[in-house]
């Protein structure tokens, strides 16, 4: 353990946040970016979480039934007992767009949307990745008047009612079982023959006497008057009567602001990092969803593991002992 980690500890919080010098800026409220700053924080690093929201995609999520230890809770639900366990090590959070991370000399300047600056030696990014659009008629015009991107959000609000999902992974699968739990009728409009959703979740959905699978159809327009009350299907021109829409068709990190920042990306736009979470600019570690590091396979566990190791990784270059 440095002596300068153990003597920062002890200085005593009264200074605005802004003013004091981190050992660790963790980027992002998701369940990567939490696991970040417990293990930082359980390094004795001087940590700060700055996010925009808490909780990233999980606020999306329905049902959570695959991370170990909690056998069935909703996304929303787990962000509470994420940030509850966060709270024990007292680590601030900070509701704030950072839009910039700038290097000076061997530091980084953390920069947000409302000008507040932290300064870092290590910064952590764990961005998460943002829903896409259908960019169809209609998707605009009556978001939040039968669209929806999150399905724990507005499922109580179509009760009895029949609703769309659109999309054919785990998003989908696990929005359209929720809203089943509520609607009269759920349709699973997918554009393949099959889903890639978990196994798990197709038998779920199977086995559902009120979802029915649409395949090998893309959404062309969703149309009504106040509210939604139909989607069209592009192959067919077939109407499909509904009063909701919930577009599950996966999510895009933001690459533009890791190109704006300089770090390294994949062809998709995805934080490249190594086995120890590092990326290609020395004191920036990624994790989660919005890093390279597990593919496709994007998953609540992945994300957290991976934010230990990237914590685990800025305190080794920290202190400079590497493995
Ligand atoms: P995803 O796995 O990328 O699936 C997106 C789905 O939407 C695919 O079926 C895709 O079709 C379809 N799609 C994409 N663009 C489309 C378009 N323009 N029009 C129509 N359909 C379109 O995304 P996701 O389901 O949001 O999942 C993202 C990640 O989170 C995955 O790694 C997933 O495993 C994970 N996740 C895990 C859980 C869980 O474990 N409980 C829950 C939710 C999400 P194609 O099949 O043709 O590509």
């Amino acid at each position: 353990m440095s002596l300068k980690i153990t003597f920062r500890r002890l200085e005593l919080p009264t200074r605005p946040l802004e003013e004091k010098e981190y050992d660790v800026v963790v980027i992002g409220g998701g369940p990567a970016g939490v696991a970040a700053a417990i293990y930082a924080a359980r390094y004795m690093l001087d940590a700060i979480l700055v996010t925009k929201e808490k909780g990233g995609q999980l606020n999306k999520i329905g049902y959570v039934e695959n991370y170990p230890g909690i056998l069935k809770i909703m996304g929303p639900e787990l962000i509470d007992r994420l940030y509850e366990h966060l709270a024990k090590y007292k680590v601030p959070v900070v509701l704030d767009e950072v839009i910039d991370v700038k290097r000076e000399e061997n530091k980084f300047n953390v920069i947000t949307a409302s000008d507040r600056v932290f300064k870092t030696e290590t910064v952590i990014l764990a961005l998460g990745v943002v829903k896409r659009k259908l960019g169809v008629p209609g998707e605009e015009e009556f978001l939040g008047r039968g669209v929806s991107y999150c399905a724990p959000c507005d499922a109580p609000l179509f009760k009895d009612k029949v609703v769309a999902v659109v999309g054919g992974g785990d998003s989908a699968a696990s929005a359209s079982l929720l809203l089943a739990e509520y609607a009269r009728k759920v349709y699973v409009i997918h554009r393949r023959s099959r889903f890639r959703a978990q196994p798990y979740y197709i038998r779920q959905m199977e086995l559902n006497p009120k979802i029915e699978f649409i395949f090998n159809s893309n959404v062309a327009e969703i149309g009504g008057t106040k509210t939604v009350e139909w989607v069209k299907i592009k192959e067919t021109g077939r109407k499909i009567f509904v009063n909701g829409v919930f577009i599950e068709i996966g999510a895009d990190p933001p690459a533009e602001f890791f190109r704006k920042i300089g770090v390294e990306t994949d062809g998709k736009g995805y934080v490249k990092v190594s086995k120890d979470q590092s990326t290609n600019i020395p004191g920036i570690f990624a994790a989660g969803d919005c890093t390279n590091a597990a593919g496709a396979f994007k998953q609540i566990v992945v994300a957290a593991a991976q934010g230990a190791i990237a914590a685990d990784s800025a305190y080794r270059y920290i202190i400079k002992e590497f493995r």
